[in-house]
């Protein structure tokens, strides 16, 4: 599958910057394209030094636990990883400016030769990358998935494996450092701001969003958010043809896409003829953003030729995404539900809406500085009771005290798990949608929900 640009490498000197999943999986694309790499990372570990000893190829050089500019400065172009920002000092140092930077996804796509479902946005990503692979897959059709989840672009472009479609969630970092990339069909699920503190500032992290329009051609497809302004606004003018999706008040006369009907029907209008799919309730999924996914997901699949039969089987077959709103116990008519993903006030937000029944809400974590009591509105005639843990524990309760019943739980998480059971009554929903970072107690937000569904099937027991 790979393009003949692939072959360009071999005559260049290539650094790449910082060593995650997507920098390692550069470095090997490279390596196998004959280039010669100077990988580095800043930090050291012994997992990173043995996968680094386990290269082998004679042009490849690994260092860890710091960048050197030297070796750096003799590079022709440096793939950078999305960990480090624009302002990094390695990228700020007199001898690496000038360097052409790509990301990662950039390098990838030059090795690529199936059609791409890009699908970016500040929220619903993931889970929208991998409704859009199931309907595809589905329709019986050759398709990899990448980016965020599971394997990144670099690793499909190695595969020996014919794609007919790579489904890519693409994030800003990403995108920032593309030049070439051009994907068949882009998907922006939605914007809001976000990761200013890496970009910035506001404006230029929709810029590194527009950049997905960057390549577009009257035969671009695009999926947007026709309730979205910013998205809206970013896509206006470009070229090609652009199907919306709604959920708040079908399409108007005259565009194409999918929304959400009065009577909850997902409905999908193409060259006018409208087409039902599935009932809203009939979705594994909970909340409206997740109706939206979905008809994000229909419209992208309707790009690639899959039969309607497929998308109405794979929409109603689709499962949370282990993390986000994924119910993993229930007891006594109490459900435990894991948002551990909900890192930040707005996705505690949506996971709020998503709620048909009383909700007794785990909140805490490593605060991002923004404020507990913009949930208010969301949380009245919701709310129960909040657990409020961890180190943004004082502040929850400072902020929402007033408001709504605060349970403060200063011991560890378990604690605050067994709370949250004893506080909820038959019919209520247990929700961890904390609203914070997970550093202060776990590795990540993964280790968070992970153990939430351990203690929650353990109470069940
Ligand atoms: P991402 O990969 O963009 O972070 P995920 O699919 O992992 O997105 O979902 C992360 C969180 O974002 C979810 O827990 C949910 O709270 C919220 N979310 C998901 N889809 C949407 C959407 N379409 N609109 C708004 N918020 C959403």
């Amino acid at each position: 599958m790979m393009k003949n640009g692939a072959n360009v490498w071999s005559e260049r000197r290539v650094g790449v910057l910082g060593l995650g999943r997507s920098g390692r999986a550069a470095t090997r694309l490279l390596a196998g394209a004959g280039a010669e790499v100077y990988a580095s990372d800043r930090a050291y570990s012994a997992e990173l030094r043995a996968w680094g000893d386990k290269i082998s190829a004679p042009r490849v050089e690994v260092e860890l636990g710091g960048h050197d500019v030297a070796r750096l400065e003799t590079c022709d172009v440096l793939v950078v990883s999305p960990g480090i920002a624009p302002t990094a000092d390695v990228l700020q140092s007199p001898e690496v400016r000038g360097i052409p930077l790509i990301s990662e996804i950039e390098l990838a796509y030059g090795f690529i030769d199936a059609p791409l479902i890009a699908v970016t946005g500040t929220n619903g990503k993931t889970t929208t990358t991998a409704w859009i692979g199931s309907l595809l897959q589905r329709a019986g059709l050759r398709v990899g998935v990448g980016g965020n989840i599971g394997l990144a672009l670099s690793e499909l472009a190695a595969e020996a494996v014919d794609y007919e479609w790579i489904v890519v969630e693409v994030s800003s970092f990403q995108l920032v450092y593309t030049r070439s990339f051009k994907p068949a069909v882009g998907v922006l699920l939605n914007l809001y701001p976000d990761h200013i503190d890496w970009h910035g500032t506001e404006a230029e992290y929709y810029a590194a969003k527009r950049r997905l329009f960057e390549n577009a051609d009257a035969d671009s497809r695009w999926v947007l958010n026709g309730e979205d302004s910013k998205v809206l606004d970013l896509a206006a003018g470009q070229p090609g043809t652009a199907r919306h999706f709604r959920v708040e008040s079908p399409l108007a006369n005259g565009v194409d896409g999918a929304y959400l009907a009065p009577d909850g029907m997902l409905v999908m209008r193409i060259a006018g003829q409208e087409i039902e799919l599935v009932a809203a309730d009939g979705l594994k999924t909970l909340g409206l953003h997740n109706v939206a996914n979905a008809l994000a997901s229909s419209i992208a699949a309707s790009y690639a030729q899959v039969p309607t039969e497929a998308i109405r089987d794979g929409l109603r077959d689709f499962e949370p995404l282990p993390h986000r709103l994924q119910p993993v116990a229930e007891t006594d008519g109490v459900l435990f539900i894991n948002d551990s993903k909900a890192t930040n006030v707005a996705s505690a937000r949506v996971a709020l809406r998503a709620m048909d029944r009383p909700v007794v809400l785990l909140l805490g974590g490593r605060a991002k500085g923004e404020s507990f009591a913009s949930l208010i509105p969301e949380m009245k005639g919701r709310v129960r009771s909040v657990i409020a843990f961890g180190e943004a524990g004082e502040r929850v309760e400072a902020e929402l005290d007033d408001a709504v019943a605060v349970i403060r739980v200063q011991d560890g998480f378990a604690d605050a798990v067994r709370a949250a059971a004893e506080s909820a009554r038959p019919g209520d929903v247990v929700l961890l949608a904390p609203a914070c970072a997970s550093f202060d107690m776990f590795r990540d937000y993964e280790e968070r929900g992970a153990r939430f569904a351990e203690l929650a099937r353990q109470l069940v027991a």
